[in-house]
Formats: C-alpha cells, structure tokens, sequence
C-alpha cells in the first residue's frame, strides 16, 4: 500500500516537476503565428477542460508532443495556458446515481480537476452554473433541490452552495482565480427569468466569492454578443441592480457570434461605459470537418455559418490568434481568452456502440440517457457522444495539435515560409453548348490567412466534358491537384441565358419600352397569376382601337461570337387584326424574326427564333413587336421569359 503510494507520488512528480521551465527544448513548430503586440504577461490564457476526467476514465489517453502519454494539465501548461475552467453542475445525477454526462461535473469534480491544475502551476476558473445541468442561453433549469423555491430561499440557496464548493476548493489547496455566478445568464438563471430576481442570485454568488476567495475576479458570462444592443442592456440592468462584478465576459464562437470588429466594439463600450475587465470566456474553431467519436458535431461541412479560416489545424490556431490580438490591441480592459473543451475527443475509434457504453458509463458523452429525467426535452431526445471533436486541440489518439502551440507562440510569434494552407473551392456556371473552361488558377488560404492564386491541374477528361455536355441541366464535381492539396470545382451545367433580367424581375431594367401608338398602359406589372415565370411581366392594355402598338427591346452587350437561339412568349386577348413578332437586330437591320399570336388569357404563345449567327462586335439587339388592332374596343397582353440560348 505505502509502496504503491509512493510509486504514485514519484509519478506525479515525474508528470508535473514543481518550477520546470516550460516546454523546454520543444521541436520547432511548423504553424505559422503572427506575435501579438503588447501582449500582457498576465493575459489569462484558459482551458475549460471540465470533461478531462470523465475521458480519463473512458479510457483517453492524453499524450506530450512525442505521443508520450502524459498529464494533459502538463502538456497544457506547457502550451502556454495559464488557467483552467471548470463547470460546476449542483447535482448531475439521477436517483440511482447515474450522472447526466458532460462530465458529470459536480464539486467532487471540479475539485479534483482544480487539484490537477494547481500541481501544474494552472490557476482556476469555477463556472457555476447553478443548475443540475447544462445551462445556456435557451434554458437555465433550477437545480432538482432548488425547485419550488421561493426567490428568498433560492438566493440563500446559491449563496450557501457556492460558499461551501469554494470552501472545498479551498481545503484542496486550489488556488480560485475566478468564479463566474452564472453561465451565459442572457437574462435567465437558475429558473428565474427577471433580471430583478436574476440579480439577487448573482449578489449571493459574489457575496460568497469575496469571503471564500477575496482575491478573486468574480465574472458574469453571456452570449450573443452580435445582438445588438444586447450587453449593452446586461451592462445597464447590472448597473442599475449594482450587481458585484469585475469581469464582463462573453462566449464567441466565430461562426455565429458576429465579426471581431463588431466584438471588440460591444466589449470596449462596456469596458469604457462601467470601468469592467472583459474577456472572451468561450470560444472554438473547427481544425477539421471530419467527426470521430460516430457522433454529429456542431460544425462541419455545409451549413449556414460564418467560416473566416478553413477548417484546418493552421485556421484554428489563426482563429485563436486573432481573437487574442483583437482583445489586446483594440478592446481596454481584456484580461483573457478561454478556449473551451479543448481537450474532449473521441472516447475510441471503433463503433458507435463501444463509445455509446462509455458515454453511458462515464459521462463522457454531451449527455447521457439518465439525463433524460430532468432534460427531457434536450438532452432526454439527443443525448450521446461529443459535438466538438472537430474543434478539439488533440487529435482523436490525444497526441497534441500544432494549434495547441498558438498559445505560447503568438508572444514571439513563429516566422514559417508563407504556404498554402487550404484550397477554396471553384464554383462556376457554364453553358451547356459551349465547350467547359475550367480555371488555370485555384485560390489558396495561406498559413498567414491571405489569399493567392496557385496554379491547378483537373482532372478533366474531354469524354468526361462530353458526357457532361450531353446529360442536360445538372451539377458536377471536379477534382484536381494544387499547391500538394486536392482542389473542388463545383460546375453547374445550364442552359445558359445571356439576357439580363429576362423574366422582368428587375422591372424594365435592361429593356426599352418603345410606344408607337399612345398606349394607355405600357409597363412591367406585379402580378404572379399573370406571369410565365417568376411574379413579374411586361404588361400592355389600351382602352381605344388601333392604340396598341409599341417594340419591347434588350441591346445586349459584349456576347461572345457563336450560334445563338431567342425566345419570347405573350398572352393576352381582344386583339382583332394582330402582327406580333420576336427579333433580332443588327445595327438597324433585322436579320430574322418568328411570328407569335394572342388568343385568349393564359394561352401562352412561344416566338423561337432556333437559331442565328452572332459576330464579335455586332450590335445585337433583341425584341418583340406588338401591334393589335383590337377586337371590340382596345386590346390587352403580358409578355414574358425572355432567353438568349447559345446553340451547339
Ligand atoms: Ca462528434
């Protein structure tokens, strides 16, 4: 016993050595970093790193830069973070002790997971979140124990809960930078939805904060930053309430959490407005599509998101880098970044139903099924597995990412060789009758996040544009090779229209009305009933005989020489004696015309002029010509659906 004892205090000795110099002697990185200027040397660098234990104990293995395995509070410290974050759930757990998952992250855990980081020099974010689970901006469910509180008894609640977690971080011996009374509380809490109730929560927690630790910050957290004026609004109501706070913290995840200006803009006028500190508390950035744990992630391929870096190890590190450098340089009073769940990655590699027993066992999924009891709606239909392995900071066998590294470097910054990164993919619309042109060039994100066209070879065989060719309107992809990288084109095969605006859209942009005859009506009309494609037409009525006749024409400008086809179709009624035709003119001179006719409403009639010869140069001007006589009194009609169609 004693032996096996020792042999553990050796370990840890050995794993965390007390003032080792950090990172000695680390290989040379390949990422590229650009040094943040003015860089505080106590800019707090974080790590929510709250699923730690439950992926220990599903068996993950966090390995050091060699693929040695190591403490993954060393390999983190040694990256350049400063402090960990914890999340604080009340009591995960259901009546038979199974824990919700996510961690299962009690005060039991956090105080082992403060311990780590205390032995490794890290200091202690405590996220309370005073819930039995997850809370976000969309729900704040009270705990279990708190249900049916009155608001009296709920803030003595938080008050006495968060004093007794302090107080058992305490006798650990973790040192507690910072306690956040709430998570992403955007005016809810705990099941309270006022912010006059919210507050007084928030009071109890920063009341017990100051007596446990008083040197620590005490945070407020939301999220959102892109809604306008909404911190603004948190800031005044905390204000007006004189809630206890030192830091205004936000999460920002890129992808929908606005632009960095818009970021350092809201932070700045809180900062300046209340005399706050500020940071980003979380944040993330994809290093890769791909998921590995058999269970969907929040992004990936596709989607309607915001993606200012490619999905790659280098964009991750230039997301976090530019973060940091937004903060420092433009935001006063920024005191830290805290990357979040950089450490949860795949609990294995082989099935779906290995990691599900796992998720279930030891909570190291996002939820589990216990949670379904108290979260029925969430976590009781989605539980399962990790949503942000692809936006880790270890790959799937827990060796460290290069981006890891960002932390360390950007206050020296890392000069590589300028690189391509990643390929944008090609999107192009090419005509079915013409031959496809695909481009000589791709553009590249380079490691330093500029753009540069690189050279790209397809692989595009001329039986494969024929095929293309032949098969009608449809999308292809196209692959090819550049700068090392496999590059995409995206070709969307159409009958391509060199008209603008040909179903009158636009109104008459593009066209000329030309009214011969005093007509009483003569424009583009609204109207979905009354037009052959989208809701607009080019509308003509007149009240009187022999008052309709009138040209609508497109000069069409810079079309490339070939073999075209026009088009145009009209309906209308009580035209008597007509002459209605489509044309096309050079110059003054028309070289070939189709006759249309109008009948009755709805009887759509084509004018098709199949095909003509268009020189470079020519003056080529498109039209139709209406004259109707009328039947009884005046006549009426639409026009619509234009086309200009190369021909093969
Ligand atoms: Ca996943």
């Amino acid at each position: 016993m004693r032996c096996r004892l020792l042999a553990l205090l050796l370990l840890l000795c050995l794993l965390c050595p007390p003032g080792a110099p950090a990172a000695a002697e680390a290989a040379p990185s390949p990422l590229f970093v650009q040094k943040v200027e003015n860089l505080p040397e106590d800019f707090i660098f974080g790590m929510d790193a709250s699923s730690v234990l439950a992926e220990e104990a599903s068996g993950v293995i966090y390995r050091d830069a060699e693929g040695h395995p190591a403490d993954v509070f060393r390999v983190l410290a040694d990256a350049g973070i400063t402090h960990i974050r914890v999340r604080v759930w009340n009591d995960p757990y259901d009546s038979k002790g199974h824990g919700y998952g996510g961690g299962n992250c009690d005060i039991d855990t956090a105080v082992e997971i403060g311990r780590r980081a205390a032995a490794c020099g890290l200091g202690l974010i405590v996220d309370f979140h005073y819930s039995d689970f997850w809370a976000d901006p969309g729900k704040q469910m009270v705990p279990k124990a708190w249900a049916g509180m009155t608001i009296e008894q709920k803030t003595e609640a938080v008050y006495e809960y968060t004093r007794s977690c302090l107080e058992q971080l305490k006798d650990a011996g973790v040192e507690v930078a910072m306690v956040q009374t709430g998570n992403e509380t955007n005016q809810l809490l705990c099941g309270e939805k006022t912010w006059f109730n919210i507050q007084y929560l928030m009071q109890a927690g920063a009341r017990a904060t100051r007596e446990v630790f008083p040197s620590a910050l005490v945070a407020l957290h939301f999220a959102n930053p892109e809604r306008e004026g909404a911190y603004a609004t948190y800031a005044r109501k905390m204000d007006y309430y004189q809630v206890d706070y030192d830091v205004f913290a936000t999460s920002y995840y890129p992808y929908w959490h606005g632009t960095l200006d818009n970021l350092a803009a809201v932070l700045t006028e809180i900062s300046e407005t209340y005399g706050k500190k500020v940071m980003v508390m979380e944040t993330s950035y994809a290093w890769t599509p791909e998921d590995s744990d058999f269970f969907g992630n929040t992004v990936g391929d596709g989607g309607a998101i915001v993606k200012d870096y490619p999905f790659t190890v280098q964009g991750q590190a230039n997301c976090i880098r530019n973060i940091t450098d937004t903060l420092v340089s433009r935001v006063p009073g920024a005191i830290g970044v805290v990357y979040w769940e950089g450490a949860w990655i795949s609990v294995g590699t082989s099935s779906w139903e290995e990691n599900h027993e796992k998720w279930e066992t030891f909570g190291s999924g996002w939820a589990s099924s216990y949670a379904a009891g108290y979260d029925p709606a969430d976590a009781g239909k989605y539980y399962g597995g990790c949503a942000v392995d692809n936006q880790a900071l270890f790959d799937p066998s827990g060796l460290p990412l290069d981006s890891l590294q960002v932390f360390r470097l950007l206050r020296e910054g890392n000069a590589v060789p300028v690189a391509p990164d990643a390929l944008e993919e090609v999107s192009l619309v090419c005509d079915l009758a013409l031959p496809v042109v695909l481009p000589d060039t791709v553009n590249a994100v380079m490691n330093d996040n500029s753009r540069q066209p690189i050279p790209v070879v397809w692989n595009f065989t001329p039986e494969q544009e024929a095929a293309m060719r032949a098969s009608g309107p449809a999308q292809y992809e196209i692959l090819g090779q550049a700068g090392g990288m496999e590059a995409h084109a995206w070709v969307s095969m159409v009958y391509y229209n060199y008209l603008e605006n040909n179903s009158f859209e636009e109104g008459d942009r593009a066209w000329t009305f030309t009214d011969l005859a005093h007509a009483d009506e003569l424009y583009v009309e609204d109207k979905k009933t009354d037009s052959l494609t989208g809701t607009k037409h080019a509308h003509f009525w007149s009240a009187a005989r022999d008052s309709v006749e009138f040209t609508l024409e497109q000069r069409v400008e810079a079309l490339p020489a070939g073999r075209y086809s026009f088009s145009v179709s009209i309906m209308g009624g009580d035209a008597g004696d007509q002459e209605i035709y489509a044309y096309v003119k050079e110059g003054d001179e028309i070289q070939a015309s189709a006759p249309m006719s109008i009948s009755a409403y709805g009887a759509w009639d084509t004018g098709l002029i199949p095909a003509f010869e268009h020189t470079e140069g020519a003056e080529l001007t498109v039209g139709v010509y209406v004259r109707c006589q009328g039947a009884g009194s005046g006549a009426w009609g639409k026009i619509d659906d234009a086309k200009l169609n190369a021909v093969p």
